[in-house]
């Protein structure tokens, strides 16, 4: 591989699109309170004490002060119990000042985040994981929508790129965001493929997209070679290497040397989830956000 490679690519900036949509997230916030409104209200339920999911609620957090989003964090202990996890959803659910619940995952193993999930109201589900609206966003009719996959047709749509038509391919199939993620591309009109772990031939589908999602978590799964001349590529996997850094599914020098579009990681997918949690959360709570 050449040392001077050329990059043709243009970015898909994340960060900048998330700090906009923060910015009308605040903007949104700020004149309903003017208007004598109580500001959103997040809460986030922390169960355990895994150091990733304490980075994330973390930047959850500092991103809900951003925007003027009141936040509360139940912090509980790694052995904490079915029964008390789900009376405190319970009261977060009765509590007028609660518009969005996160129960951050994955939780202890010892504790059904299937049952977790359901127990959350689906108009305070702003993680968008309840079976509600997922099937929501299944039938075109979308209420909450997971965060990641909604985040992803932001950053397009904020560069003018519009997926209708197009030949998508996604890798990955989780609940979280393959799947949700499929849902929004074919709302969007795109034609969807969906790759997993039983997918054979994963070149010739690679070959084939126009616009390619990878989203699972095993750098070096896609061989660069076989991303498409002028093709969008977003890269949503998110992986912590040995030296610490963060890096997602893909190498970035070679694809962005034949695609069209590329999201660089960190600084593309990952500032878009935490912008539109804040996004769901004022719309949970019945505010207008403008597109960023
Ligand atoms: P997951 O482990 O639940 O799902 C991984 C998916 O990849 C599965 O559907 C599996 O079938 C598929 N897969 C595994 N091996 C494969 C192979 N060889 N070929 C094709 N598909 C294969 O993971 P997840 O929760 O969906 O997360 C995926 C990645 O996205 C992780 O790196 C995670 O950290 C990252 N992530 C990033 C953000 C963000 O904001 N950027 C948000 C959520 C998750």
């Amino acid at each position: 591989m050449s040392t001077h490679m050329k990059t043709h690519a243009r970015i898909l900036d994340g960060r900048a699109v998330a700090d906009r949509l923060i910015s009308n997230v605040a903007d949104a916030v700020a004149t309903h309170v003017d208007r004598g409104g109580r500001a959103p209200g997040l809460a986030v339920v922390l169960v355990g004490d895994d150091a990733a999911s304490e980075v994330y609620v973390n930047h959850k957090i500092r991103a809900c002060q951003r925007a003027g989003l009141v936040s509360a964090t139940h912090r509980l202990s790694h052995g904490t119990g079915r029964g008390e996890l789900l009376a405190l959803i319970d009261a977060l659910n009765e509590d007028d000042s609660v518009d969005g619940i996160l129960v951050q995952l994955p939780l202890p193993a010892h504790l059904d985040e299937r049952e977790v999930t359901r127990r959350i109201l689906p108009e305070k589900d702003v993680d968008g994981f309840h079976p509600v609206n997922m099937g929501r966003l299944a039938v075109r009719d979308p209420g909450l929508r997971p965060c990641t996959p909604r985040g992803v047709m932001t950053l397009l749509a904020a560069h003018a790129i519009d997926t209708k038509g197009m030949d998508a391919l996604v890798i990955g199939a989780s609940n979280i965001v393959g799947r949700p993620l499929a849902l929004e591309l074919l709302l969007a009109g795109a034609t969807v493929n969906i790759a997993h772990r039983f997918t054979r031939n994963l070149e010739k589908h690679v070959r084939n997209a126009e616009v390619l999602f990878v989203a699972v978590g095993k750098p070096g799964l896609v061989d660069p070679d076989w991303i498409a001349e002028g093709s969008i590529v977003v890269d949503i996997g998110i992986t912590r290497g040995e030296d610490g850094k963060l890096r997602g599914d893909l190498d970035f020098d070679p694809v962005a040397a034949r695609a069209g579009w590329v999201t660089p990681v960190p600084g593309g997918v990952g500032p878009m989830t935490v912008a539109t949690l804040l996004q769901n959360t004022a719309e949970a709570a019945g505010l207008v956000v403008r597109a960023p």
